[in-house]
């Protein structure tokens, strides 16, 4: 049994996230972990809330409600929606948890103690107009890499370059507009990330599996320019986890707190310890997932993302891993494989927060079960390219391929044989070479999709599981067990049988892209068995003769060119 931590990228406190940014960790991430769950591995799932820094400040200023209540509250919002889409969480984890502020301050402390944090003075953006210290995404202006005219002092989000405020052109207030900017003095902790250049590059280096996308956005700021630079990792912020602390190797750092990107990543730690916690497990319980010198030698941990986040996890939180470690003391675990995604566009546009453009999680809920989006999603994964959401594209592949194909089968086969037979696996027949045929063709392709599950190429499974689901119709249109049935009873038996063991296939198959439909079969079915196949003519032959089942409602309904013209409507403008 192998053991498999698996992270998504935490999505940000503030609102509710769209189907976009769904794709492009948090799902893909549930596909994994349901993945080697179902080969009886084991599994640790996390994810979490990011809830520091200015804009939950901001929002909760805006809400009229204490900051910290404001996060309590979307945090609860998020794990609701997380339930909705089914994302199968080991533990749901706030990067403002006590666990993390320890960490955090520990993590620091150490880089600290080995001389790898400057205290810089420096000079900064104070907005006359505001009245405040400007932190970097509070500042906006044109970046100097891409033109793009709406880059942010932290990153700009179109050529992903990591900034900082002094680099935009053209510098002016997010809050207000104001371009009354003041540059003042003040001093912030910078990670000397420069120092570790060569480190991370070997470790980069040293990943010859991981995705292009991940590497050359990694290589590219690792070397772009003058190459990578030490990074401030403090702000001028009182939400957040405090940079002045017992113990710490600084002085002088009262009312500033870590940068939001410090802390973030490290709550991937701090939430598997929030585990703990929440299920009465003791530290080791946690450590030997993430302590190499306590267990965790023989853990493969892959993390999920999109791409814009992709610079922080391959150059900042590894440098911030690898410096703790050279301190000798406790050794950190640090990432094996980094899966990252593309954008999604929506109806050939963006999706936007802020202009409520395109479908959000909580909406899409509220019109189709998750099942839905789920497979739309998975089977349409940007892994290569920037792929696109259009209503018409949505509605083509949940007609075809869940009802027309799957859901079409199972209906076909059950009610065949509540018809002919009874609601039980009928009596006679043997296999022929049809059936040899079938098996042989699910064999080859079971091999291809576990091994596409096992790449994390997830439009590839996604496509070879469908092709699974083909063969079973082409197995039963060619078979017609209901022409059979006149002149051999015994053989559309036979058939009959098959095919009801091939939907308790098919549903322990389908699993991680579509947990509800397995589950409805599967009750239907009467079965809890859901082992993984070895062999496919033996998972053929699990549920016996005179087995008892009912036949399931409709598993996926179509969706009629009405509703899909409404909800086109419906999300094409401003979220109301
Ligand atoms: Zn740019």
């Amino acid at each position: 049994m192998a053991r498999h931590l698996i992270t998504s990228a935490i999505p940000y406190i503030n609102g509710i996230k769209h189907l976009g940014n769904l794709v492009g960790s948090q799902l893909p991430a549930d596909l994994f972990a349901r993945y080697q769950r179902a080969r009886g591995h084991e599994v640790m799932f996390i994810c979490a809330t990011d809830e520091h820094g200015t804009p939950a400040e901001l929002a909760a200023a805006k809400a009229g409600k204490p900051v910290a209540d404001y996060c309590t509250e979307m945090h609860e919002v998020q794990a609701e929606i997380a339930r909705g889409f089914r994302l199968s969480f080991d533990h749901f984890g706030r990067s403002s948890s006590t666990r993390n502020r320890t960490l955090t301050q520990y993590m620091a402390k150490t880089l600290g103690e080995q001389g790898l944090i400057a205290e810089k003075a420096e000079r900064q953006f104070y907005s006359v107009d505001d009245g405040r210290f400007l932190p970097d995404r509070y500042i906006e202006g044109t970046c100097p890499n891409c033109g793009y005219d709406k880059a942010r002092g932290d990153q700009c989000e179109n050529c992903t370059k990591q900034l900082d405020p002094t680099d935009l052109i053209n510098p002016h207030s997010a809050i207000s507009g104001s371009t009354n900017l003041e540059l003042r003095e003040t001093k912030h902790l910078y990670l000397r990330q420069k120092s570790l250049r060569e480190d991370i590059r070997g470790w980069i280096t040293s990943k010859h599996d991981w995705p292009v996308l991940t590497t050359s956005i990694a290589l590219k700021w690792l070397d772009d320019g003058d190459g990578l630079q030490d990074r401030g990792i403090t702000r001028d912020l009182a939400w957040g986890v405090p940079a002045q602390f017992d113990g710490a190797p600084w002085q002088g750092m009262e009312g500033k707190v870590f940068y939001v990107w410090f802390d973030a990543p490290i709550e991937y730690i701090a939430a598997t310890a929030e585990w703990a916690d929440a299920n009465d497990k003791a530290e080791t319980d946690w450590e030997r997932w993430w302590r190499t010198d306590k267990g965790a030698g023989d853990v493969t941990y892959t993390e999920f993302m999109g791409k814009d986040n992709v610079p922080f996890h391959t150059l900042s939180f590894p440098a911030t891993l690898i410096g703790v470690n050279r301190a000798g003391g406790a050794q950190w675990k640090m990432v094996d494989y980094i899966k990252s995604f593309n954008y999604l566009n929506y109806e050939g546009g963006q999706f936007s927060t802020s202009q409520g453009r395109g479908v959000f999680m909580d909406q899409a809920l509220s019109i189709l079960p998750p099942d839905y989006w789920r497979w739309w999603l998975l089977s349409h994964a940007p892994e290569s390219a920037d792929s696109e959401f259009t209503w018409e594209n949505f509605q083509v592949s949940v007609n075809k391929d869940l009802a027309d194909v799957l859901g079409n089968f199972v209906s076909r086969i059950t009610k065949f044989c509540r018809s002919k037979f009874g609601e039980a696996l009928p009596e006679g027949g043997v296999w022929g070479e049809r059936e040899a045929q079938l098996i042989a063709e699910l064999t080859t392709r079971l091999g291809a999709y576990e091994g596409f599950m096992e790449e994390k190429e997830v439009r590839k499974a996604a496509a070879e599981l469908r092709a699974i689901w083909v063969a079973g119709n082409e197995y039963l249109q060619s078979a017609a067990p209901w022409t059979v049935f006149k002149t051999d009873p015994a053989q559309a038996a036979a058939q009959t049988r098959l095919a009801l063991n091939l939907t308790r296939l098919y549903a322990v198959l389908s699993e991680p892209f579509i947990p509800d439909a397995c589950a409805a079969t599967l009750a239907a079915l009467k079965t809890e068995d859901r082992s993984w196949p070895t062999d496919i003519r033996a998972a053929l032959e699990v549920l016996p003769v005179g087995h008892a089942f009912e036949t399931p409602d409709v598993l996926f309904r179509k969706i009629a060119d009405e509703e899909r013209e409404d909800w086109q409507k419906r999300f094409s403008g401003i979220r109301t």
